[in-house]
């Protein structure tokens, strides 16, 4: 797992990658900072849907909120779908793309 953990102090607002959710040195007081959130995120290989390329590494886990169509026309209904983001390493496509890892119950 690799967290992009968000730092601020003295007025700087930062983020830095790390393996575990962890304190980091202010670049204008060099004090030890706990981060003030953390986004989760892990590496992984896919194929990119645009190049066909399989050098797709950078991965977050994220949450959307998706508009279900329902029975009864005129009502929408919210559910929660897990994606994952990809972005691709070809420097000419470096397009983002998503897959769902989690169908809404
Ligand atoms: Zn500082
Ligand atoms: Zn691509």
């Amino acid at each position: 797992m690799i967290y992009l953990n968000h730092y601020t102090h003295c007025g700087k607002s930062w983020t830095d990658e790390y393996d575990s959710v962890c304190k980091d040195k202010c670049p204008v007081c060099n004090k030890e900072v706990t981060p003030t959130s953390s986004d989760v995120m892990k590496e992984d290989v896919a194929y990119c849907p645009f190049c066909g390329g399989k050098s797709v590494v950078w991965v977050n886990t994220l949450t959307m909120r998706m508009i279900d169509s329902v029975e009864d026309p005129g009502i929408q209904k919210f559910t929660d779908t897990y994606f994952d983001e990809y972005q691709c390493q070809n420097e000419s496509c470096g397009k983002s793309f998503y897959e769902i890892i989690e169908e809404p119950k």
